[in-house]
């Protein structure tokens, strides 16, 4: 009986058995008359680890960055981003539906990064034309960029600039803890620049739900009505904030192997005739390569390789993404590079 290694996202990651022990046992309340011990633990917790007054915890990365959208934006004010931002592509346009925020998106370079002079040159000056540019939104790492980290000098550089024309600097963090492991500097050291964060415990830290948003505690104030407003306001919710502890307690700096594992498996990739992919730029634990295979494509691969147990996601015409998390074993990059060399072969 083979097992599935399933590379589609550090999403399908399940909860551990510490998680499941802390989810029965945890002391709960009404979260929304600010009574669970368990959720306020949390969010003192992630305070802390992000350097911030305060957070608060809510159901999605999703509805962690609109919160943090519509906390920062009236309708009609502007929102610079990079034009691969989760935000922008996988957030069903959630700023612009609910909160009438007008999204503009500048081009982002292979890093990760939106030029810094471009940037600049985007910010709308008083104009009755225009409307008023009010976010700059960057992500770390940034997912649709392969997991690129941010340089810390850069956030900072973009913080100056957001600020010195009057704008506020949200960072979309769902992988932070996986940049701030990359790099071997703490997660508040990556978001000093930023007047809000969202961050994630389901994806590669394995929670089975929750995200949380971070800033200065009159932003979170403010944060906590738009959340309530957008349905978000949850009850004993202790039960899951306590597996979220678990996660950031137990579940980050074991991030580094995920980083290993997607690195090998890039090298190994690299050198598996019809497959194109530059393992320098694999930083974290997301892994794209392109099938250049005549008589190939990503579909078509994606297909073969569910065949054999080995699940990825086809995300262009010739791209494929691999994820790296906590339930893949260094055994299993083996199995898929052996797999995917057959595969091709065939
Ligand atoms: C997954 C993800 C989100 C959204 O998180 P959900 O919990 O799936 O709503 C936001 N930003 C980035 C970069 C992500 O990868």
């Amino acid at each position: 009986m083979t097992t599935v290694i399933d590379l589609r996202s550090d999403t399908v990651t399940k909860p551990t058995p510490a998680m499941r022990r802390a989810m029965a046992e945890a002391e709960v309340g009404d979260d929304v008359y600010g009574e669970d011990p368990t959720v306020n633990r949390l969010e003192t917790l992630v305070a802390e680890r992000l350097g911030k007054e305060a957070a608060l915890f809510v159901p999605s990365g999703t509805m962690g960055n609109l919160i943090c959208v519509l906390s920062h934006c009236g309708r009609g004010d502007e929102m610079l981003l990079g034009d691969q931002a989760h935000i922008f592509h996988y957030e069903q346009g959630g700023s612009a539906a609910v909160g009438g925020v007008h999204p503009r998106i500048l081009p982002n370079c292979p890093d990760g990064t939106i030029d810094l002079q471009q940037l600049a040159g985007a910010i709308r000056g008083d104009d009755e034309h225009f409307p008023v540019t009010r976010l700059i939104a960057l992500e770390n790492t940034h997912n649709r960029c392969g997991g690129r980290v941010l340089p810390p000098e850069y956030i900072d550089a973009v913080g100056a600039l957001a600020h010195a024309r009057g704008l506020k600097l949200h960072i979309d963090g769902a992988r932070l803890w996986n940049a701030a492991v990359a790099l071997g500097e703490s997660p508040a050291r990556l978001v000093a620049a930023a007047d809000s964060v969202s961050v994630c415990f389901s994806k590669g830290l394995a929670a089975p739900v929750g995200s949380a948003v971070a800033g200065p505690r009159e932003f979170i104030r403010r944060a906590r009505r738009m959340r309530k407003q957008v349905g978000g306001g949850m009850r004993q919710a202790g039960v899951l904030a306590a597996a979220a502890i678990v996660a950031l307690e137990q579940m980050v700096d074991r991030l580094a192997e995920d980083h290993a594992h997607a690195r090998r498996l890039a090298h190994g990739l690299a050198n598996i005739d019809g497959i194109r992919i530059d393992p320098t730029t694999v930083e974290t634990n997301i892994v794209y390569f392109d099938v250049v295979k005549p008589g190939w494509d990503a579909p078509k691969l994606s297909a073969a390789l569910a065949a054999e147990g080995v699940r990825m996601n086809d995300t262009a015409p010739y791209r494929l993404r691999a994820v790296t998390h906590y339930e893949i074993s260094a055994a299993d990059i083996e199995r898929t590079l052996t797999i995917v060399d057959a595969v091709l072969r065939t």
